[in-house]
């Protein structure tokens, strides 16, 4: 019987021979998606392109062997996690070894029978869904259901990569709530909590890349990463926020600002990395410039662009 975790599942069989794939594909095709691959170069695009749950792979094929494909799949961070089966003839203890020192995660000789191999697969399928779920669920945060810090991290160095090579702009906005210590003080951490998640909802999200681009960065500060986008148009997004939250009216009687609700004070800046920076100057400078948003009276923005110098002191790069 089909599991819900089996669901939607895609499993890669990469074997030269057509009666071997025919054979394991009868086995498990009735429970998962099935792709196959009749030589090595093949079947790793199709794990790159198609990131299948589980590859069944072949020791013995003519141009590039299986041990090789299985070292390719792991030097390559879009295929290694992806769990691989060594399905074989070979038995000797030192090609079982070999297969799983290369990262293999289970190893089936042939002739194979039927159950065990369904339940091997089966069980790897079991484990990869658990831990793509926990990885997941590591890189949100509970409170506001947002991207969390340790997805931030990620996402900021994979956008400056991205925007270094096209050599287009990259803008970042620092947010944190006015005077939420006191908030929490009078209203109590209930009332606190409520209020992030209040807050947290009502960021607008940019329009590119908007699955991963705004992040709880720490207690009462988020984070927006915004790609391809340059200092005005990071400007308007983050006045854009400072004027949404201002509008949910959460009464804040102990705000020393113009203005007896919730407010948020934010700091943009905007670069097109280069080798005279790193994503950490970005976080720097946008952290600076939230000071300055505070300093000038609290529920406003302050931003900066970045061409490589700053009158900032800022630790070191990279560090
Ligand atoms: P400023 O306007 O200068 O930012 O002042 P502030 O009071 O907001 O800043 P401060 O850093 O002094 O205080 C931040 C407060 O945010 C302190 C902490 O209790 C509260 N806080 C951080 N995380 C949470 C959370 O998850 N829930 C609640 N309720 N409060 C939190
Ligand atoms: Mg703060
Ligand atoms: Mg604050």
């Amino acid at each position: 019987m089909m599991t819900e975790v089996q669901r939607d599942k895609t499993v890669l069989i990469i074997d030269d021979s057509p009666i071997n794939i025919e054979h394991l594909a009868q086995v498990l095709k009735s429970e998962y998606n099935i792709k196959v691959a009749n030589s090595g170069g093949p079947g790793i695009e199709v794990a790159r392109n198609q990131s299948p749950d589980l590859i069944l792979l072949d020791v013995v094929m003519p141009d590039m062997d299986g041990y090789e494909v299985c070292r390719r799949l792991k030097a390559d961070d879009a295929t290694r996690k992806i769990p691989i089966i060594f399905i074989t003839t070979k038995n000797e203890m030192e090609d079982e070894t070999l297969g799983l020192t290369l990262g293999a995660v289970d190893y089936i000789t042939k002739p194979f029978r039927t159950p065990i191999v369904r339940a091997r697969v089966r069980n790897h399928i079991q484990l990869k869904h658990n831990s793509d779920l926990l990885e997941k669920l590591a890189m949100i945060d509970a409170l506001t259901n947002l991207p969390n810090r340790r997805r931030f991290e990620q996402i900021l160095k994979r956008e400056w990569a991205r925007c270094r090579r096209s050599q287009e702009p990259l803008s970042i906005i620092l947010l944190d709530i006015d005077h939420f210590k006191q908030f929490n003080d009078h209203y109590g951490h209930l009332a606190g909590d409520r209020c992030l998640s209040r807050v947290a909802r009502a960021l607008p999200i940019p329009l590119k890349r908007p699955a991963d681009s705004v992040f709880r960065y720490g207690g009462e500060e988020f984070i927006a990463v915004l790609p391809e986008t340059d200092h005005s148009v990071g400007l308007n997004l983050a006045e854009e926020m400072r004027a949404q939250v201002a509008k949910l009216l959460i009464p804040h009687a102990y705000s020393s600002t113009n203005h007896p609700y919730i407010s948020v004070s934010l700091g943009v800046t905007t670069t097109t990395p280069n080798s005279r920076s790193t994503p950490r100057t970005l976080v720097q400078l946008a952290d600076k410039m939230l000071y300055a948003a505070k300093n000038a009276g609290r529920n406003c923005v302050m931003g900066k662009v970045f061409n490589g110098e700053t009158d900032y002191d800022l630790d070191p790069a990279g560090a």
